[in-house]
């Protein structure tokens, strides 16, 4: 599922002759997450499912090949400050085509002192006791995370919509799974939908979170949806349809969901820094000023460090009111979704 980097998703894709772009994107988000210790080793390969309309590896025939070499050699490459090496592959981490390279790989890592915390992702119905527990035999003395993509609790939004192709019930297997384990698991929710106004994507990232929660999530990452080539948030966005969603938003779902669930265990983290193929938009105040001095940046980073909601109770700027303007808009969507959606897949199987 390529997805996530503290939270944050590397959903993604190349189309046509973009692999080298994907190289050279991972290797530039490798610079900006050497400073916070972390590494992403690009692995590639076909995602098994490769269907998701929100992601651009889905509907790509030329994504990153696997390449077991050069996974062995990012591995020889990792830096003496790496504490988290995160292991990412369009689909799942145990997916078939890995069957021989896994062993490799955590053979590798093994013998690393500063990787202290190694995460995957899966798709849910891919995660049961026995690998967790295969995982954990493998990497004695390292924290595991395994990223679980649930983006939106509603089926209508996450399958008719996005169609991820996922059911609650193997989703809650998973949690069950990592519930009597040591490893983490960690569950991305989705900010944003084409179908959804601004408000009401707040409240269903919100009601997921909750949902994750409840399910017994160690972690709940917030996603914010991107605009990327080959997306179907992409496509709306190209005919005016969507944006992304605003910064503000990211710190409502926060504080409405810290606010529901404060004085528990449960890790919140801000997520969608880490992206490749490097989103063409991102989530945005439309503000000159905040977007621009990195206040939003750095306050979601040092919340993720240290859980501290005051870090974003702080943040202001003149931007605010566009925001509540917008939020507060009851406008709705165009109504000729289905079109649309029939439209994106048709562009989706002539690429
Ligand atoms: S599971 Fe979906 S989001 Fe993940 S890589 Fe496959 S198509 Fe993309
Ligand atoms: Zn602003």
């Amino acid at each position: 599922m390529i997805r996530a980097v503290a939270g944050g998703a590397l959903i993604g894709g190349v189309s046509g002759d973009n692999v080298d772009r994907e190289e050279s994107d991972i290797d530039r988000l490798n610079v900006g997450l050497a400073e916070q210790g972390r590494q992403v080793i690009a692995i590639g390969g076909r995602c098994e499912w490769g269907k998701c309309r929100h992601c651009a590896l889905a509907g790509s025939s030329d994504v990153l090949p696997l390449d077991s070499e050069g996974v062995l050699r990012q591995l020889d490459h990792v830096g003496p400050r790496v504490e988290t090496l995160c292991l990412y592959t369009p689909g799942s981490w145990w997916k078939s085509e890995l069957n021989d390279l896994r062993p490799q790989i955590l053979g590798k890592i093994r013998g690393m002192v500063q990787a202290k915390t190694v995460v995957v992702e899966a798709r849910s119905d891919l995660i049961t006791a026995d690998r967790i527990r295969e995982l954990e035999k493998a990497l004695p003395g390292k924290g595991i995370e395994v990223g679980v993509g649930l983006d939106h609790v509603n089926s209508y939004f996450r399958n008719d919509i996005l169609n991820r192709g996922d059911s609650r019930r193997s989703y809650l297997s998973a949690m069950a799974v990592g519930r009597e384990s040591t490893t983490k698991l960690v569950t991305y929710v989705a900010l944003g939908c084409p179908t959804l106004t601004e408000q009401e994507a707040v409240g269903m990232a919100v009601e997921t979170a909750i949902y994750a929660y409840d399910a017994g999530t160690d972690v709940v990452s917030l996603e914010p949806l991107q605009i990327q080539e080959g997306t179907v948030q992409g496509f709306f966005a190209q005919r005016g349809a969507w944006q992304a969603p605003w910064k503000w938003s990211m710190v409502q779902v926060i504080r409405n969901f810290r606010g529901l669930v404060s004085d528990t265990g449960v890790e919140v983290r801000v997520g969608g820094e880490v992206q490749v193929p490097i989103p063409v938009g991102r989530p945005s105040n439309r503000c000159s000023v905040c977007d621009s001095d990195g206040r939003f940046a750095v306050a979601f980073r040092e919340f993720n460090r240290t859980q501290d909601l005051d870090l974003l109770r702080v943040l202001s700027c003149e931007c605010l009111g566009n925001w509540e303007r917008v939020y507060n808009d009851q406008t709705q969507p165009p109504e000729e979704i289905a079109d649309l959606l029939a439209e994106f897949d048709r562009t989706r199987q002539c690429a």
